[in-house]
């Protein structure tokens, strides 16, 4: 079954509110294996509602409405399609008997326009409006089916989930689940991601792989569709054992999941403890592990060097090695990790250093990072990065990868 949504609106159209009953709609429909092809909006305005309506008349099976089912002149959504799939208004009895109902309870007086939204289109099946006045509608016509919803969320949202979504499921032959699943990456590219699974992406129709890229990281949203949501989940499985083979080493986690998340979660389950030594980050690392519940099992502390004086004095690296290397170079930063480790007597030292921006130090460019990790009887290593972006994104990057180098150390 198709699908497409039609929000009625002028306010939508000035910019005023969100359509977020689009959003709603899509997303539970989605999940019961409706396609939705189209979203529109279109003004208060009768002319244009009848273009619109004609328009989606010729692409889909069921079009659905959200809003102008209120009292007032600019409310004509039902007298539109009324209209258009040639019928009339009737009152539906129950819903005039709510509406008066709810002046009585209120001691306010009824006015004639009031009644109006107690008016539903003939053959209708009417959605009782649990939380509001005007009722919902559902009607067959011809070879194709309408859903009027009322605008405001908190009506339209319990309305389709309790009397909408249950008359739309009885009409489909079969029901489709659709399960989705979130994968994400770091420390590869979008492109060369995409690259390594070029033909994996090319020949998936079910399930369909979408990439989205943002902040460094790589996410991908494998969805599969079918009548048993265990075929479904089996699908999005195979789907995700090929991709992980291919790029499984940059792979840190599931759905909603941070890599700082990821990695407080390995510290404790493998019990590591760990210091950081931060010169650009400036205890930002720090920050996103400690921002997690339950990780003082694992961070001992660390210290923010931000000058060469507390890089020398507080941590101890050696006056030769800022005088020739400076503070942004491996040599400072090997030293600040394996001092951190042990002034703070951690299992694992880290040390961040290097240029945010947006302007040059010491020569190097903004985006000149040296990340060092040292570990109890093990040669320290160094990690040096060359990035592009804001001095924000810089310094969130720089701990998004610290975090990865961890992961891939800590067994
Ligand atoms: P009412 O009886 O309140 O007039 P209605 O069905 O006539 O309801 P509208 O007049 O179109 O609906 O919208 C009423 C309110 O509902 C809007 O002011 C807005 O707050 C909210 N609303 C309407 N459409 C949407 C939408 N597409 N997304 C989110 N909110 C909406
Ligand atoms: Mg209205």
């Amino acid at each position: 079954m198709n699908a497409e949504i039609i929000a009625v609106g002028s306010e939508l159209l000035l910019g005023q509110i969100t359509n977020t009953n689009a959003r709603f709609l899509s997303q539970h429909l989605a999940e019961i294996g409706v396609n939705i092809y189209y979203h529109t909006v279109v003004g208060d305005n009768e002319d244009r509602l009848e273009q619109a309506l004609k328009m989606a008349q010729q692409r889909a099976d069921l079009i659905i409405f959200s809003g102008g089912l209120g009292p007032t002149k600019d409310d004509l959504t039902k007298e539109t399609i009324a209209r258009i799939i040639g019928t009339t208004l009737e009152y539906n009895e129950e819903a005039l008997q709510s509406i008066q109902a709810y002046f009585t309870k209120t001691g306010r007086p009824m006015t004639e326009n009031n009644k109006k939204q107690a008016l539903v289109i003939k053959d209708s099946i009417v959605l009782a409006n649990d939380n509001g006045m005007a009722p919902g509608m559902f009607i067959k016509a011809g070879e194709k089916q309408y859903m009027l919803l009322p605008g405001p969320p908190r009506e339209m949202q319990p309305m389709f989930l309790h009397y909408g979504r249950p008359e739309i499921l009885k009409t489909m032959e079969k029901v489709e689940r659709i399960e989705s699943r979130v994968l994400r990456f770091f420390g590869i590219g979008e492109s060369a991601l995409e690259t390594e699974i070029d033909d994996i992406l090319l020949k998936q129709t079910n399930p369909t792989i979408a990439p989205l890229a943002g902040d460094g990281e790589v996410i991908l949203r494998i969805t599969a569709k079918h009548e048993s949501p265990e075929e479904a989940n089996r699908l999005i499985q195979q789907a995700e054992n090929e991709i992980l083979e291919r790029v499984g080493a940059f792979f840190y986690g599931y759905g909603e999941t941070t890599i700082a998340a990821e990695l407080a979660a390995k510290l404790k389950e493998k019990q590591v403890t760990i210091a950081s030594a931060e010169s650009l980050t400036g205890g930002l690392f720090l920050g996103e592990l400690t921002a997690i519940p339950g990780t003082s099992a694992c961070v001992k502390g660390g210290v923010v060097c931000y000058t060469n004086e507390v890089k020398e004095q507080v941590v101890r690296v050696k006056k030769e090695t800022l005088a020739s290397y400076g503070a942004v170079s491996a040599e400072c930063a090997k030293e600040l990790a394996e001092n951190i480790r042990q002034l703070c007597g951690a299992q694992i030292g880290i040390s961040f250093t290097g240029v945010a921006g947006p302007g040059q130090l010491e020569g190097r460019e903004p985006g000149t990072v040296f990340l060092a990790i040292a570990r109890e009887g093990e040669e320290t290593i160094v990690h040096s990065l060359k990035m592009a972006g804001s001095r924000t994104g810089i310094r969130k990057r720089t701990v998004k990868y610290g975090c990865h180098y961890l992961l891939q150390l800590i067994d």
